[in-house]
């Protein structure tokens, strides 16, 4: 089989690999639509992760079963499907505590183009295929679907995480593809006001369409000082980080109210070292007493939560495909369109591309 790699820190291609083997609860899928995800990025091009050598890469991806094990009871070859992006081991301990995509050790759930090989191959494998597969609905596009597997499930938990109580307000800091999840969440949650942060025309445009009221411009200024005076020094009930550096964190602390959660989505990818530290404001976070709260988490991934996905865009509660700014046609376009996630050019959301078998 043939698959796009990180072949070390800094470096990718296109690698040949055998077929994975499939085990009895598991199956192998073949990739109808994928999408690279700005974590490939921090993964191949900062090293965030650590070294990584010959893995496919890739974790967002429609796909139709190719092969299944002899246990698997819902799925059978030929079936269209979701395959989320965190796949976690469903009998863990840390599954058993209501936190599937930590099994096996902090972001354990997260095996795709983490610690086994991704899903930007010509097949891959799923574990516990009856649990981490979804049917793709009738209906659904390619377009909107592939967007469900991380950007609709992590910007989603970044609001779900975030307590946000009907007519909260909340900022929404970083406005790509997981950033505008986090607005589409928010709404769906009941917020009031809701705050976009962010600078890319393509994404202003969807942030609005998603249920943003005000957009800030952090280039303009302090974000916090900017939200502040618009809120008459009031600030707001929760901040959803999806994008910046370890400095972000002192915007989101310095414009929370006391009672408030800061919900960390991003990856905080620069830098390489152990020493690393992400700075918190000290009097911003009331010397650490001003029940400022800071809530964390990865992707929701398995099958119920894919579903659960699915109805929230199959009823029309929002429409995921108006991220797809740039559609491709053909496994081999993959790599334009990793690269095209590296550069980050203006008018680009989210790359998408479609296999189609
Ligand atoms: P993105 O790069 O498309 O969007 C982030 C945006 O934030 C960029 O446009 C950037 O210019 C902007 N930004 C930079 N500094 C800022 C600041 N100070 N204030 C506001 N905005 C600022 O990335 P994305 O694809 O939307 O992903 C967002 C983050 O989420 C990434 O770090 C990604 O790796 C991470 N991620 C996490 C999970 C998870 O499971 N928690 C899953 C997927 C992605
Ligand atoms: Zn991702």
């Amino acid at each position: 089989m043939k698959g796009l790699a990180m072949l070390k820190i800094g470096e990718i291609g296109w690698i040949e690999k055998d077929r994975p083997a499939c085990g009895p609860r598991d199956a192998i899928v073949k990739p109808l639509a994928l999408a690279p995800c700005t974590s490939d990025v921090h993964t191949v091009w900062e090293g965030a992760i650590g070294d990584r050598h010959n893995l496919i890469l890739g974790h967002e991806a429609l796909g139709i079963v190719d092969e299944v094990g002899s246990e698997v009871k819902d799925f059978k070859p030929g079936d269209r499907v979701i395959v989320p992006a965190i796949t976690p081991d469903w009998e863990t301990e840390a599954a058993q505590r209501g936190f599937p995509s930590q099994t096996g050790g902090p972001l354990g759930g997260w095996k795709f183009s983490n610690f086994k090989d991704g899903v930007f191959g010509d097949c891959f494998h799923v574990n516990l295929a009856d649990y981490n597969l979804a049917h793709l609905p009738e209906g659904m596009s390619l377009e909107a679907g592939v967007m469900l597997p991380d950007m609709l499930s992590t910007g989603f938990m970044g609001a779900e995480n975030a307590n946000i109580q009907i007519g909260s307000t909340v900022a929404v800091l970083g406005i790509g593809p997981v950033g505008l999840c986090g607005v589409a969440g928010a709404r769906l949650r009941g917020a009031g006001r809701i705050f976009a942060v962010g600078t890319r025309p393509a994404s202003v445009r969807v942030a609005k369409e998603y249920g943003a009221t005000d957009i800030i411009s952090y280039k303009d200024g302090n974000t916090a000082d900017q939200i502040l005076d618009r809120t008459g020094g009031a600030g707001v009930d929760a901040v959803i980080i999806a994008g910046g550096g370890p400095d972000i964190m002192m915007d989101a602390i310095n414009v929370a109210k006391p009672g408030s959660v800061i919900s960390n989505i991003n990856y905080f990818g620069s830098g390489l070292g152990d020493q690393d530290v992400i700075p918190l404001p000290r009097v911003g976070w009331g010397f650490g007493m001003a029940d400022k709260n800071i809530m964390t988490g990865l992707c929701p991934g398995g099958r119920v939560r894919m579903e659960r996905l699915a109805e929230v865009v199959m009823h029309g509660r929002m429409d995921p495909a108006l991220m797809a700014t740039h559609v491709f046609k053909g496994f081999d376009k993959l790599e334009e369109a990793l690269l095209l996630m590296k550069d980050k050019p203006k008018d680009l959301i989210k790359p998408v591309v479609i296999v189609e078998q």
